[in-house]
């Protein structure tokens, strides 16, 4: 089964060998049909089309393996960009594979890695995490999870809680931190604005095209602890796991050559921090 990436918005960005495959196969296996046929048409591919959706992806998975079985040649396609990525398509692999066939990605258009190539953010991690929980509660604990993570967070949003996430990223996320909002990508009205995270409620509600469109949201790393480097902040987190936070900023000390009193204090923070 080939696992085709499709376009996020510019048609054009479709590979030749998307276009080799999907002319190819017996069947493609899409979200919606509709959707689909108006990207086949577009290249004048005639090949019938099947629904997998969220709703019936264990169902159509299974009639994927039948007729793989049969010896059809099976193509998987989502609505924009590549399945399986906040898309259906991981549950239709899964057993495609335990069926024992092969499994063929075909690389192509993604608003993550669209967002990120144009983000301009010096340090290269990144954690992707698609959509936030809807309840505002959930989305919060979500956000404060995340908090602490070391590398730039990736998130995708819907235009009508676009002001609503950015304004808990702003409450929960340390403000300095870039926010970078990449807006209708590959499209006519394509925005891609960066600014301190402090600055972004403002900026969506500076002008009603700003909450348009669809988006991804993506937040720089949290900023180095000044005067306290990865490896000091180890060493600590390593000597509080075995010791009492005097004593453990003490030895800190000694080791590293930092200052005991902010050793302690980061050491204090660290403590408090729940598990
Ligand atoms: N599978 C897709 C991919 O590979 O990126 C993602 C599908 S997900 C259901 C749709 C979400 O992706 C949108 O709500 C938006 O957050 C993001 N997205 C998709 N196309 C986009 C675009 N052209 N510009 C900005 N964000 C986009």
């Amino acid at each position: 089964m080939y696992v085709v990436a499709t376009p996020i918005g510019n048609l054009g960005d479709i590979s030749l060998r998307a276009l080799e495959t999907l002319r190819g196969v017996d069947l493609v296996a899409c979200e919606d049909t509709r959707h689909a046929r108006q990207l086949l048409d577009h290249h004048g591919i005639k090949v019938p089309t099947l629904a997998l959706h969220q709703h019936n992806e264990n169902q159509a998975a299974e009639k994927l393996v039948r007729l793989l079985g049969d010896g059809r040649r099976v193509a998987l396609v989502s609505d924009a960009g590549t399945p399986g990525v906040s898309d259906p398509g991981a549950r239709a692999v899964a057993a495609v594979r335990a069926a024992g066939f092969r499994v063929i990605p075909l690389p192509g258009p993604n608003a993550a890695i669209t967002a990120l190539s144009a983000a301009g953010l010096a340090d290269p991690r990144f954690l992707f995490v698609g959509f936030l929980p809807a309840k505002v509660g959930a989305r919060r604990t979500a956000i404060q999870e995340l908090a602490d993570v070391d590398a730039a967070l990736v998130f995708y949003e819907a235009p009508h809680r676009v002001m609503e996430t950015v304004a808990d990223l702003v409450a929960l996320l340390e403000p300095q931190r870039t926010l970078v909002i990449a807006r209708e990508l590959t499209k006519l009205f394509e925005q891609i604005a960066s600014m301190p995270l402090a600055q972004a409620s403002a900026w969506l509600a500076a002008d009603a095209n700003h909450q348009r469109g669809e988006f991804v949201l993506v937040v720089s790393a949290p900023l180095p602890r000044e005067g306290m480097d990865a490896e000091t902040e180890r060493v600590l987190a390593a000597l509080l796991a075995e010791l009492p936070v005097k004593q453990a900023a003490k030895l800190a000390a000694e080791i590293t050559g930092q200052p005991k009193n902010a050793l302690y204090a980061r050491a204090l923070e660290l403590k408090a921090r729940p598990l």
